[in-house]
């Protein structure tokens, strides 16, 4: 399908009412070249902040925003390309901006992220031992039943927002419930965000199943094996999932696997600091 996307000029936090989908990076953990894969969605005068890497404040700079501005984060999981923005993101808003942000997560979640993470740098503080929500105002998702996997439903303004549970990390983990907490999203019912996840064509066909997908977003590893799903792996999808699929989160020697890409019909590679736009 034709997705359309532009370069972007100078990001807005709201827009006339179409849903934008700002890819402020499109690379891997360790891709030196390419900002990390984290995105922003904005719709009418919400936004939501998809991730939060190291590179993040500099990535939303490039595009004319700061990461004070940002006012509503979700977080798919713990790995530095995802989360090490938010020691920044929490301090400037307590300290700073003096403006809490917000952030979409489960119970569950928050546990972990506050206590294996978060709460090294700021728990000390001038007033005693501080918490996840002396930080941030929490939101919680509702959970979904009726999926083979945890679901979680939520709404930012008129943005529906879906997460998902998938398998990452380690490894060896034989299935979403034995991997450490990640999760994917599902915009508006028509657009897939793995973030990172393992190769997992059972999430992509129950998912193009129930909603008919019209792009999804997918973890690109440009080798197979480890916590992300190969390009070769992807190759090997039906045809009918492939030309859905937007390469994301690869490394710097992407341009080696341009003719495999094309050869598989995958819809395209990730463009960074480009704005799809979905009316
Ligand atoms: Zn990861």
């Amino acid at each position: 399908m034709k997705i359309s996307a532009y370069p972007i000029t100078e990001a807005k936090l709201s827009n006339a009412g179409g849903l934008d989908l700002l890819l402020l990076g499109c690379g891997s953990a360790f891709a030196s070249t390419l900002n990390q894969t984290n995105i922003l969605l904005v719709k009418d005068n919400h936004h939501l902040l998809i991730d939060c890497g190291t590179r993040c404040a500099t990535a939303l700079q490039q595009v004319g925003l700061s990461l004070s501005d940002i006012q509503m984060f979700l977080i798919t999981h713990s790995h530095a390309d995802h989360i090490g923005g938010l020691e920044q993101a929490q301090l400037t808003g307590r300290y700073i901006s003096k403006n809490k942000p917000s952030m979409i997560i489960t119970p569950q979640y928050q546990d972990i992220l506050w206590d294996q993470s978060l709460r090294g740098g700021v728990e000390q503080s001038e007033v005693g031992r501080l918490t996840f929500s002396d930080f941030w105002n929490v939101i919680r998702p509702n959970p979904l039943t009726g999926f083979n996997r945890d679901c979680w439903q939520t709404s930012v303004g008129s943005i529906d927002i879906k997460m998902f549970r998938t398998k990452h990390f380690p490894d060896q983990a034989k299935s979403w419930q034995d991997s450490a907490w990640s999760c994917g999203t599902l915009i508006d019912d028509r657009i897939l965000f793995t973030s990172d996840t393992r190769f997992d064509p059972e999430l992509l066909e129950e998912f193009d199943s129930s909603f008919n997908l019209e792009v999804i977003f997918h973890d690109c590893q440009l080798f197979t094996g480890g916590v992300h799903t190969g390009i070769e792996e992807l190759a090997g999808l039906p045809k009918d999932l492939r030309q859905k699929i937007v390469l994301v989160h690869y490394g710097d020697n992407w341009r080696d696997f341009t003719s495999l890409a094309t050869k598989a019909k995958f819809h395209s590679w990730g463009q960074q600091g480009y704005t799809y736009q979905f009316n």
